[in-house]
């Protein structure tokens, strides 16, 4: 429990110094004034104390006092984290919210993890065994289907000397005995951790597998790793959210961390409103289900959004020790870019875990520059710590190219890590054809600036026959729509032979072109509109129908090769 550790001097927002009277840590969680306000000690310096509150101060006068916990920042774990939503420093936003109306009332104390609510438990390990920090003791099921593998904590060791029946149980209730040397200790399935403190793993296993998202633009052409980072900075009305919110339904991650972020009023944020509605479309339940919410709201100090991004990567990173593919996913503001570098950095990775098994955190920050300006100090410094940058575009959102990421602007530094994937597990040497599109769309931007003063009228046919395939590019693959029912996600196998037979046209009808044929006898062929039309009209499970695309590509150009001999 807390004790008084000082009197409060001085107080500047968020920020209090205080007068201590015994010793405290750094980085220690306080309470702050009579209503107990959650803080954590910022600074020491002889018996002056400086905290941060990471909630609203006003009205609190000096003469106030501080108490301290011993405890650093933390948070709890344990099944009952999917699903809930969060502010910042955990607290269960909906049951605060029911209690005290529509927003935060301060000092507001409820338990992260619901005390009464029990799970259906099957235990993993029998008496006897030796167990060690991440050793998976049993399964809770956290959902109808979601298995929480109960662990157990990092920090413990030894012999189990009895195991709970398999059953129903709360957090708090025995599912184990372990002997630590000559102490026995009972285990229950909550545990703390603190925030600052990363958890953890054996090894860190590099950036070999992409993560996939079904996103044309994101996998084939700029993909982030399972434990990488990448940012998406765009404007107002660019997209963010739509992309945001694909990647959570498709990626191939098991449990999404979602960090939102409300700017207006007192009002919960826009994601408050949308994330609890989204349906996950493998399952047609709702993505909740296997989503962790937390969402800052705008009346909690900016300090209160920095700690949601520990709070949030802790919990990542306790799902991954499960052996989780884990994305999280935050939808930032300047403030939190520190954090955001920081946890990037040092806490994003495909890892192999304590327990042997494998999992990951990924990251995926959005920005939002103020009036799209990717120079920005706050895009600027988002780009030194992800490997993955997807640039949003507002013209081309208004040209209604969605996903509307420039491919001139973005970039990813995965591509040579993920190629051998590729070529293992697809089949296909996915860096060739990429680079190959990708050089056709910068010669694409080189010769739209000669369109631009003198029509394509003036370009020889073989660079008309460049735009002829850039068209294909942009419209056949690049251009995905998130609403339509099979365009939405697009599977590797389909990505890559959709780009395998844009190339295909490309080559056989550079062919013809050199041999004089005019560029309106490709321009004119049915098989252009089949091609732009391939990703909806080929559903993901009759992917054989390409074979037949491919036909009707080589019937019309042997054609038009007899013709121009
Ligand atoms: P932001 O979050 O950047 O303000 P949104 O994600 O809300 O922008 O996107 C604005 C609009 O753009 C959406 O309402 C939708 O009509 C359109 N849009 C964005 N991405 C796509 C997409 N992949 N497919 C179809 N429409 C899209």
């Amino acid at each position: 429990m807390s004790d008084q550790v000082g009197v409060i001097t001085w107080i500047s927002g968020p920020v209090v110094r205080a007068r201590g009277s015994r010793h405290i840590g750094m980085l220690e969680l306080v309470e702050v004034g009579e209503e107990h306000l959650v803080g954590e000690v910022i600074g020491l310096d002889g018996d002056i104390i400086t905290a941060q509150v990471y909630e609203e101060t006003s009205g609190m006068q000096t003469g106030a006092p501080i108490f301290g916990t011993g405890l650093p920042l933390s948070v709890e774990l344990g099944p009952g984290l999917i699903q809930s939503i969060y502010d910042g420093v955990q607290r269960p936003l909906p049951l605060i919210e029911q209690a005290t109306g529509s927003f935060i009332s301060r000092g507001a104390r409820f338990d992260p993890i619901s005390r009464e609510k029990r799970w259906k438990y099957t235990s993993k390990v029998k008496v006897g065994d030796e167990v060690k920090g991440g050793t998976i003791l049993g399964i809770a099921m956290e959902t109808d289907t979601f298995e929480h593998r109960v662990m157990v904590h990092p920090d413990d060791a030894g012999t189990i000397t009895w195991v709970a029946s398999d059953g129903e149980y709360t957090v708090t209730e025995p599912i184990a005995r372990l002997k630590v040397g000559k102490q026995e200790k009972e285990l229950i399935m909550l545990q703390r951790w603190p925030v600052r403190r990363q958890r953890p793993f054996v090894r860190r296993l590099g950036h070999s597998i992409p993560l996939i998202t079904g996103q044309r633009i994101l996998d084939t052409f700029f993909p982030v790793a399972k434990g990488g980072a990448a940012g998406i900075p765009g404007p107002f009305g660019s997209g963010k959210t739509v992309t945001q919110h694909s990647i959570a339904k498709w990626a191939d991650a098991q449990v999404i961390v979602y960090i939102g972020c409300g700017e207006r009023g007192n009002e919960m944020t826009e994601v408050l409103q949308e994330f609890p509605h989204l349906v996950d479309p493998r399952t047609d339940r709702p993505l909740m289900e296997r989503t962790v919410l937390i969402a800052n709201t705008s009346n909690m100090p900016v300090a209160a959004r920095e700690a949601s991004i520990y709070t949030g990567i802790t919990i990542a990173e306790y799902y991954r020790d499960m052996g989780y593919s884990v994305a999280l996913m935050a939808d930032s503001t300047s403030r939190w870019a520190e954090a955001l570098r920081e946890v990037s950095g040092r806490r994003a990775g495909y890892v192999e875990n304590l327990n042997g098994t494998e999992g990951s955190v990924s990251i995926v920050g959005a920005v939002s520059p103020p009036g799209g300006d990717f120079s920005e100090p706050v895009t600027q410094h988002t780009k030194r710590f992800i490997r993955c940058f997807w640039a949003l575009d507002k013209s081309l959102a208004s040209a209604r190219h969605f996903p509307a990421i420039n491919w001139l602007d973005s970039y990813s530094e995965y591509i040579e890590d993920v190629a051998d994937w590729w070529r293992e597990k697809v089949g296909k040497d996915w860096l060739a054809m990429r680079n190959r599109a990708m050089e056709l769309l910068s010669e694409e931007n080189r010769l739209s600036q000669i369109v631009k003063l003198v029509g394509p009228d003036a370009l020889p046919y073989a660079e008309r026959m460049v735009l002829e395939t850039t068209r294909l590019i942009r419209e056949a693959i690049l251009q995905q729509n998130a609403t339509d029912p099979v365009d939405a996600y697009s599977p590797v196998e389909k990505q890559i032979r959709m780009l395998e037979l844009v190339l295909h046209f490309h080559e056989r009808g550079m062919n013809i072109i050199r041999r004089g044929a005019p560029i309106s006898v490709i321009h004119d062929l049915s098989v252009v509109d089949t091609l732009i039309r391939m990703k909806s009209n080929v559903a993901n499970d009759e992917l054989s129908k390409f074979e037949d695309i491919q036909k009707a590509i080589d019937e019309q150009m042997s054609q038009l090769d007899a013709e121009y001999r």
